[in-house]
C-alpha cells in the first residue's frame, strides 16, 4: 500500500494488484505451515511436567504474568502468524472442553507436525500422511480406553479425587501446597455437583483472591465472599439468621430532579423538604423493618445522611455490590430455589428486588451467619455470607504473597475443578507421566504391520509423536530423553504393563500407579483428537497466499 495526495492536495491510498501478494505453494507451503506449528510447540516444551519451566510475560502496559499454563502463555503471545493462531486455538479448545492438559496438546500437534515433515521428505502426499494419522489416532484413542480402570470414589471417599487433582496441581506453582487446594477443589466441586446426573455447574464456584496471608490460608467457604463492607463502622460485624434484602433500586429519598423547579427561599421552607425527605427515607427503613429484613445489600449507593441513619435505626447495610455477585447471593440465600428466568442472558434470583414498592417478606434471602472480617494492618474488609438457604454456592478465596502468585493459583485451581469435574462426568482415568503416550505409541506401532498401504508409514510417524510427551518430561526433569524413554518402553513391552513412565521427580519408582500420577481418559482423549484434527488441517494446506509486507 502506498499514500498520495491529489492535485488538491487530499490523500488517498494505491492498493497494489493481486499479483504483488505473496504467495508459497506445495512443498514450499507445507514446510513453512508446519515450521510455523512447531515453533509455538517448542516454546510451550519446555513448560511440560512437574518440573516444567515457567515463562514471564510482559503485557503491553507492563502488568506482568508468570505461569506454566498453556492456554495462558499462548493467550498473551499474541502471535500474528495464522498457522501459530491455529496452535493458539488448539490449547483454547482443549481448556474449554476438559481444562486440563493445555500444554500436552500442543507438544503433542507440533510433534505430530515434525514427524509429517519428515514423512513429505520422503515424498509420501500429505493426503496419505493425513489419513494415517487419523487411522493412527483412531487406534490410539481405543487404547487408551483399554487401558482406563474405573475410579471409584463417593462423598465420603473422596481420595481418589484429591490424588488426581494433586497430579494437575504438581506442575504448578502452586505445587508446595497442592494437597490442600486439591482439597478445597474437591469438596469445592462436590458442594455443586448432582452425583446421580454426573453434572456440575461451575458457575456456581466463584474463585476470589486478595493479597495478602499466606497461600496455606486459602479456604473454602460455603457461601459468598464479597469483597465489600458494612456502609458504616458502627453497623454489628456479625448478623445471625440474616434476612436479605436485595435491591436493585436507589435505597435513598428521591432527588430533585433539574427539570423541576423548586423554590426554597426561607429557611422554614428548606427545612420542610429536609425533613419530608428524611421522613421518606424513614419510611423506606421502617418498611425493611416492617417486613423482618435485617440486613440491605444494594446495587447502588446512598450518601452519609442515610447511612447515619440506618446506623441510628439499626439496619445494617452493604453499598455498591456488583450485579453478578447481587445474582450470586440471590441464588444462594434463596430458600424456595425458585428462578424466574432469563433477563439478558443472565439468571436472576426470584428475589432480587429491583422496585422498592415491590419489597415483600417471601422475597427476602436467608443466610444463617453473615459476618465482616478485616485482613492484616490495612482497612480491608471482606463479607462472608454463609450457610445459606440454598448451600449450591460456594466461594474459593485465595491468598497469597503478591497478585502475580493469586492470578496462577487462580488458573491452577480452575484445571483442579475442572479435573474433579470431568471425573464426575465420566470416573475412567489413564496413567499419567507419559506412561498412557508410551503404551499408545507401541500399540500404534504394532498396529501399522497390518496396514498394507502407505498409511503405514505415517502410522509409525504417529507413533513416534506419542513418544515427544515422555521425551519432554525426561528433558524437563534433567534426565537423559533417549535413555529414559527407551528403557521404560522396554519395560512397559517386557512387563506388559501400562503404568511405567517417567519418574520426573526422582521418588524412585517409574509405576505411576505407586507415584498416584492420573489424568482423566476423556482429557487425554480429547487431547490426542484435538491434536490430529489440527495438524491434518494445516498438512491439507498446499497454497497460501498473503498479502505483501512493506
Ligand atoms: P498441561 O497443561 O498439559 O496439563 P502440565 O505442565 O500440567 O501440562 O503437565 C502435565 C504432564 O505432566 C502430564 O503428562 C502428567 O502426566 C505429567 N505429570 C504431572 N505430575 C507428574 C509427576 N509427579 N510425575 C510424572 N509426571 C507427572
Amino acid at each position: 500500500m502506498a499514500l498520495a495526495f491529489d492535485e488538491f492536495g487530499r490523500p488517498f491510498i494505491i492498493i497494489r494488484e493481486q499479483g504483488q501478494k505473496t504467495r508459497l505453494r506445495g512443498l514450499e507451503a507445507h514446510k513453512a505451515n508446519i515450521s510455523a506449528g512447531k515453533a509455538v510447540a517448542r516454546i510451550l516444551r519446555t513448560s511440560l511436567g512437574p518440573k516444567g519451566m515457567d515463562k514471564m510475560l510482559q503485557g503491553p502496559d507492563g502488568d506482568v504474568t508468570i505461569t506454566n499454563d498453556g492456554a495462558t502463555i499462548l493467550e498473551q503471545m499474541d502471535v500474528d502468524n495464522q498457522i501459530a493462531k491455529l496452535m493458539v486455538e488448539l490449547s483454547r479448545s482443549q481448556d474449554y472442553e476438559i481444562g486440563d492438559g493445555t500444554t500436552g496438546v500442543v507438544v503433542l500437534a507440533g510433534s505430530l507436525l515434525e514427524q509429517a515433515e519428515r514423512q513429505l521428505e520422503r515424498g509420501l502426499h500429505p493426503i496419505r500422511i493425513a489419513e494415517g494419522y487419523e487411522m493412527a489416532s483412531r487406534i490410539a484413542v481405543e487404547h487408551l480406553e483399554r487401558i482406563a480402570q474405573k475410579f471409584e470414589f463417593g462423598e465420603s471417599n473422596i481420595e481418589p479425587l484429591v490424588q488426581t487433582c494433586m497430579t494437575t496441581l504438581s506442575s504448578k506453582i502452586v505445587n508446595r501446597c497442592k494437597r490442600d487446594l486439591a482439597e478445597i477443589a474437591v469438596r469445592a466441586v462436590l458442594a455443586v455437583a448432582h452425583l446421580e446426573r454426573k453434572d456440575v455447574n461451575l458457575d456456581l464456584i466463584k474463585v476470589e483472591g486478595k493479597v495478602g496471608g499466606k497461600l496455606e490460608d486459602t479456604e473454602l467457604i460455603y457461601g459468598i465472599l464479597v469483597d465489600k463492607d458494612m456502609s458504616h463502622p458502627q453497623m454489628p460485624k456479625r448478623i445471625e439468621d440474616a434476612k436479605i434484602a436485595i435491591l436493585t433500586c436507589p435505597f435513598e429519598p428521591p432527588k430533585p430532579k433539574t427539570k423541576h423547579k423548586v423554590d426554597i427561599d426561607t429557611v422554614e421552607k428548606f427545612q420542610t423538604l429536609r425533613q419530608q425527605e428524611q421522613k421518606y427515607f424513614d419510611e423506606m427503613v421502617q418498611k425493611c423493618k416492617d417486613i423482618g429484613a435485617t440486613l440491605v445489600i444494594c446495587q447502588w449507593g446512598f450518601d452519609d445522611e442515610a447511612n447515619h441513619l440506618l446506623m441510628h435505626r439499626n439496619l445494617p447495610a452493604v453499598r455498591w455490590v456488583g450485579g453478578v455477585e447481587l445474582e450470586l447471593i440471590a441464588i444462594a440465600t434463596d430458600s424456595s430455589s425458585f428462578l424466574i428466568g432469563l433477563t439478558n442472558g443472565a439468571f436472576v434470583g426470584g428475589r432480587i428486588v429491583p422496585r422498592f414498592q415491590e419489597l415483600t417478606p417471601e422475597k427476602l434471602g436467608k443466610a444463617g451467619l453473615v459476618r465482616e472480617k478485616s485482613f492484616g494492618t490495612t482497612k480491608d474488609r471482606m463479607l462472608y455470607i454463609e450457610h445459606c438457604a440454598n448451600s449450591k454456592a460456594v466461594t474459593i478465596f485465595i491468598r497469597g504473597g503478591n497478585k502475580m502468585v493469586i492470578e496462577e493459583t487462580k488458573r491452577s485451581i480452575h484445571d483442579a475443578l475442572c479435573v474433579a469435574r470431568n471425573l464426575i462426568r465420566n470416573n475412567s482415568i489413564v496413567y499419567g507421566g507419559g506412561s498412557a503416550e508410551i503404551s499408545c505409541s507401541i500399540a500404534v506401532e504394532a498396529a501399522a504391520d497390518r496396514y498394507p498401504g502407505v498409511e503405514q508409514y505415517a502410522i509409525r510417524a504417529f507413533a513416534d509423536a506419542l513418544d515427544a510427551i515422555p521425551m519432554a518430561l525426561a528433558e524437563n526433569s534433567g534426565l537423559q530423553p533417549i535413555e529414559t524413554l527407551s528403557a521404560v518402553k522396554s519395560q512397559q513391552i517386557k512387563e506388559n504393563n501400562h503404568y511405567c513412565g517417567i519418574d520426573c521427580n526422582d521418588v524412585g519408582t517409574n509405576d505411576m500407579r505407586e507415584q498416584n500420577v492420573f489424568e482423566t481418559l476423556i482429557g487425554k482423549q480429547q487431547q490426542i483428537l484435538l491434536a490430529t484434527q489440527v495438524v491434518k488441517m494445516i498438512l491439507k494446506i498446499d497454497d497460501v497466499i498473503s498479502p505483501s509486507e512493506y
